[in-house]
């Protein structure tokens, strides 16, 4: 079912007033975790003035530490609806078990599944159960036909909103967390009609380069790009090292958009 050759025409996912897949760009940005009500509305108030219209936050972090910051779980969920219906921005967060997933989709309109829960059958079935996007990201070690194999639990259980997001894989490398597989987004394209994203900064882990590779991206083809971002990226409770501050994202906007290719 998520194969180009039985359904040719790209899969275009609405989310608020977002298309997503289709031809257009989209940017999704927002901090690693939900920490607080102010801490979420800061970065949603940049995103509004920037005119970002998706924002991600992490309520149940799969940390891989016990004694890391966990999330504020449901609690994270509701700061992001209030935040959400504030800036009218639409929202995404990651879910790490199916008893959740009915309590998250009153507060969210998008269902992440995390890279470490990509085979997570249960889970997929649950989330190919409702009605609403789900964001699948690739596993850490997932193979391109593993990933779609992930898309195809979901969409065969009849939810046809599936967004795929390319989040860098683990290789020999140790100048980036992972190594970001720029091939994987020409490749899911061809062979399948979901929209495809690529997270700059959990496939990267480093600031430094995170322009170049969202464009190197957007010019292989991707629907769009997403992006950490925390008002105070020092202080953070999870990929403190990692995420951009405010004035360093409308600095990353300014540059992806003047390549020309974020439509
Ligand atoms: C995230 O996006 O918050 C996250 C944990 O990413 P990944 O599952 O790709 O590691
Ligand atoms: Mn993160």
């Amino acid at each position: 079912l998520v194969s180009r050759k039985n359904s040719p025409e790209d899969t275009v996912v609405q989310v608020k007033n977002t298309f997503i897949g289709g031809g257009s760009s989209v940017m999704v940005a927002g901090p690693c975790s939900v920490e607080s009500y102010e801490q979420t509305r800061e970065v949603a108030a940049a995103m509004k003035k920037a005119g970002v219209p998706v924002l991600r936050g992490g309520a149940f972090k799969p940390r891989t530490s016990p004694y890391d910051f966990q999330g504020l779980g449901v609690e994270g969920l509701k700061i992001l609806k209030q935040v959400g219906d504030e800036f009218g921005l639409a929202t995404i967060s990651e879910i790490v078990t199916p008893a959740d997933i009915e309590t998250a989709a009153q507060y969210i309109d998008i269902i992440q599944i995390g890279a470490r829960n990509m085979q997570n059958f249960e889970l997929l079935k649950a989330a190919g159960d409702l009605r609403m996007p789900i964001v699948l990201k690739r596993g850490l070690a997932a193979t391109l036909e593993e990933f779609l194999h992930a898309a195809e639990y979901i969409v065969s259980r009849g939810n046809n909103q599936v967004i795929l997001i390319e989040r860098g894989i683990r290789t020999y490398e140790k100048w980036t967390r992972n190594t970001l597989d720029i091939s994987a987004v020409p490749i899911l394209k061809q062979e399948s009609h979901l929209p495809v994203l690529v997270d700059v900064t959990h496939s990267t882990g480093r600031k430094d380069i995170l322009a170049p590779c969202a464009r190197a991206a957007l010019a292989a083809g991707a629907d769009g790009i997403m992006v950490e971002v925390h008002p105070n990226p020092a202080v953070a409770l999870s990929d403190a090292q990692q995420q951009l501050n405010i004035p360093q994202f409308f600095d990353f906007l300014d540059n992806v958009k003047g390549s020309g290719l974020f439509n």
